[in-house]
């Protein structure tokens, strides 16, 4: 190891910057939030400097840099833009065994600054020992995006209960309850922002430890359309932690490599006749794995609470006393429309757009017909393939034009993505002749004729085998 790596403890202590730019700026604000009490040395500086500079705890001189500057210090930061002096200044500081940084140059000085991710108390240093700064803070977002931000508030309520799991527990077993609440439904509540649940399901915890069961919890989460790019980082933290998921059709495969491999996996997918699992089956399974006291992802494509029944799923949870949460997902309309280069709404052709399902009951769809044809919108069939006659005919006898417009989006967001485009009078004629498959989502409006222009998503169609589980050569078959 080149480097050790310390975190001070900066509370008091007389710590001197010399310059006064941007650099400068930002090294007198992390010194300050450390609790420091700064001397600024600068004979200009910058106008947020100056705002910086007119708080507590922190005095500028305007002026260059004096050796006797570094009388007294506890530490030292030359970031001034002249080389010479920031040398000039490390060598006094060294020379004195004080802690110096030159910024810019870890070749010079005695410490680097690393770039750090804050969840106070937790802190995160990274650094490449000066190597490429820039990697340093790649680094730092990747980690930025995959610790919540409610990280430090978890590590604040474990250190209030230490002492207390402590008097209950013996040693031995410490280690392995603050394994399972660390990973389980009370760190989940606290990023959250259920801070008070969190604290009563601990206490239950430790009172039934080791041998007691405590509830559960149900992610309701939303896949996003096919993409894993698209997913959500609370997606995909829930899906990497949960030990059950069940999941259905319109999840992809892509995505479902992504979810924890030593989770247990529940398909219930529907087809459009033969319902797989039973919605109120599926239902009381999720009940019934959360009584178990397993954390149970129910993950489903779009988003949960367009037409995907989530709300159903919910009700009984709720109804069970089993605590859930809902993780909303990109739709399939937001999804396929953004992929496509259709923007739903466009201040020249439609200043609304509305969501309906095309899903067949007893061979009609029951729709507000006169609401959709309107002028000036933009519509989204979702489930509308199996219904499509119905759909062009009823559009055109309530008045909106054969010749509208409207697109096929197939796969959307996948691998596998196919864009036909043609016009409401069209529309079963080219379901027919682009063999297109479900999943598959119908967009009608003015907005469609945007897709010659702003199309920009071309995939390379290697892969044949499609991203969801579906396999239906013929007949395009709904779910
Ligand atoms: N909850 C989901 C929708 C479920 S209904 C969501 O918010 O997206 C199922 C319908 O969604 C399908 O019949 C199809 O019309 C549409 N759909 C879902 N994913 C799709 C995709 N990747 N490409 C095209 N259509 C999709």
């Amino acid at each position: 190891m080149d480097r050790f790596p310390v975190f001070l403890d900066l509370h008091n202590r007389q710590c001197l910057v010399v310059g006064g730019g941007k650099v400068a700026e930002r090294k007198v604000d992390s010194l300050l939030k450390a609790g420091a009490v700064v001397t600024l040395i600068a004979p200009d500086i910058t106008t947020e400097m100056g705002i910086i500079t007119s708080g507590q705890n922190v005095q500028h001189h305007a002026r260059p840099f004096v050796d006797g500057d570094i009388d007294g210090q506890f530490l030292v930061i030359a970031a001034t833009n002249n080389p010479s002096v920031n040398a000039h200044i490390a060598s006094l500081a060294d020379a004195l065994n004080m802690p110096v940084n030159v910024v810019d140059d870890a070749s010079v000085g005695n410490f680097i600054i690393p770039s750090v991710v804050d969840r106070s108390p937790v802190t995160i240093a990274i650094s490449t020992g000066g190597a490429s700064p820039v990697l340093a803070r790649q680094l730092r977002m990747k980690l930025e995006t995959m610790i919540p931000p409610q990280c430090g508030e978890l590590a604040g309520i474990t250190e209030e209960y230490r002492d207390i799991v402590k008097k209950h527990l013996p040693e031995a077993q410490r280690k392995t309850f603050w394994e399972q609440a660390l990973k389980g439904p009370f760190a989940e509540l606290v990023y959250a922002g259920h801070v008070e649940d969190a604290r009563r399901l601990l206490d239950e915890m430790l009172a039934s430890y080791p041998n007691g069961q405590t509830m559960g919890e149900v992610y309701l989460v939303g896949a996003g359309p096919g993409d894993p790019d698209l997913l959500t980082f609370k997606a995909l933290r829930l899906m990497q932690q949960a030990d059950v998921m069940v999941y259905d059709r319109l999840v992809s495969k892509s995505i479902l490599d992504m979810a924890n491999q030593r989770a247990e996996r529940i398909y219930v997918g529907k087809e459009k006749a033969s319902h797989a699992v039973p919605q109120d089956q599926i239902n009381d399974l999720l009940v019934k794995l959360a009584k178990q006291g397993k954390r149970v992802l129910r993950l489903k494509g779009g988003d949960p609470f367009i037409f995907g029944r989530g709300g159903e799923e919910i009700e009984t949870l709720a109804e069970n006393g089993v605590p859930f949460q809902v993780v909303p997902g990109i739709t399939a309309a937001s999804g396929c429309s953004s992929y496509a280069g259709i923007p739903l709404t466009h201040r020249d052709y439609a200043q609304s757009c509305t969501f309906a399902t095309g899903h067949l009951k007893d061979g009609s769809i029951d729709l507000n017909w006169a609401q959709l044809s309107q002028p000036n919108q933009t519509v989204v069939f979702y489930m509308g393939l199996t219904g499509i006659e119905v759909i062009s005919q009823q559009l055109q006898a309530f008045g909106r034009s054969g010749d509208t417009p409207a697109a096929l989006v197939e796969q959307g967001t996948t691998r596998n993505q196919r864009v036909h485009i043609g016009t409401i009078a069209t529309l079963p004629q080219l379901v027919k002749d682009s063999g297109v498959r479900a999943p598959t989502l119908t967009i009608v409006g003015e907005v469609v004729q945007l897709h010659s222009k702003l199309h920009w998503y071309e995939p390379q169609r290697h892969v044949i085998a499609s991203e969801f589980s579906l396999d239906h050569p013929v007949a395009p078959v709904e779910v």
